[in-house]
């Protein structure tokens, strides 16, 4: 449920694909699907265990899910309803926590990385544009890497690493977040890439405390700035090559640890 939107794209599609497998006029395939079917009652690791396994979190799912085990189709659309209201619910929720204070995936995601209702992206249901650009793969991997905290930092890294979430690249004494790597790591790397991309930061309303007009550009944000949860979706939600690109770069540094 960390991006909801892409959750319910992921169970529409899956959900369309199953239906078709039931109706192709393969055979193999259709037995292929029956077999995995069985194979679900026992193995929860199989396609069809996982997908039906989504029903469990929607109301008023079970007899639904007992059809699918049963290689009948499944009715759409009611559930798609259920997921969105699931979606909205997480997200009405996250409105009114802090990332920092809860150190939940999902706050984090919803409150800096998600598509606002004030974003570009608009919907929270519509495909980032991003992935719709004829990008390097590598961009496009490592910007929805950021996006999605599927990244290296502290934050993430010290649940399955252990140690610290303070960062160990600088001398803030910071979490290691992505709101810091982004705009206060006084890390050498770091600041070296703000450098290279001083031009757009100086472009971006967000950060023009970055280069106030009086004085040169100074790669990162001191103590005394402060950077709203809405000024750090705004930037993550600008539709630019540039934010893509210097994002990447961010995360190819803290990948290599
Ligand atoms: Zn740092």
């Amino acid at each position: 449920m960390r991006s909801g939107a892409l959750a319910i794209f992921w169970f529409r599609a899956s959900i369309r694909l199953f239906n078709s497998m039931l109706d192709s006029n393969s055979e193999t395939l259709r037995r292929v699907l029956k077999a995995d079917l069985h194979l679900a009652s026992f193995n929860s690791s199989c396609w069809s265990a996982q997908v039906s396994n989504v029903f469990n979190r929607l109301q008023g799912s079970a007899i639904v899910k007992q059809k699918m085990l049963r290689a009948n189709q499944v009715p759409m659309q009611g559930f798609i309803c259920n997921f969105r209201f699931r979606y909205l619910k997480v997200r009405r929720e996250a409105n009114y926590s802090c990332p920092r204070a809860v150190n939940k995936k999902a706050v984090t995601y919803h409150k800096w990385c998600g598509s606002s209702e004030s974003s570009p992206r608009s919907s929270p249901f519509s495909i980032p544009s991003y992935l719709y650009k004829d990008l390097d793969k590598h961009v496009l991997r490592n910007f929805s890497r950021f996006r999605l905290l599927a990244h290296h930092l502290r934050v993430e890294s010290c649940k399955w690493h252990g140690g610290s979430s303070i960062c160990d690249k600088c001398e803030c004494g910071e979490v290691q977040d992505e709101k810091h790597v982004l705009f206060f790591c006084k890390c050498a790397e770091v600041c070296e890439l703000r450098m290279r991309y001083k031009c757009f930061l100086k472009e971006c309303l967000t950060l023009r405390v970055f280069a106030p007009s009086s004085s040169e550009f100074i790669p990162f944000l001191t103590c005394h700035h402060s950077i709203t949860d809405f000024e750090i979706n705004a930037f993550l939600n600008q539709d630019s090559y540039r934010l893509l690109k210097s994002v990447s770069d961010l995360v190819s540094i803290f990948d290599t640890g």
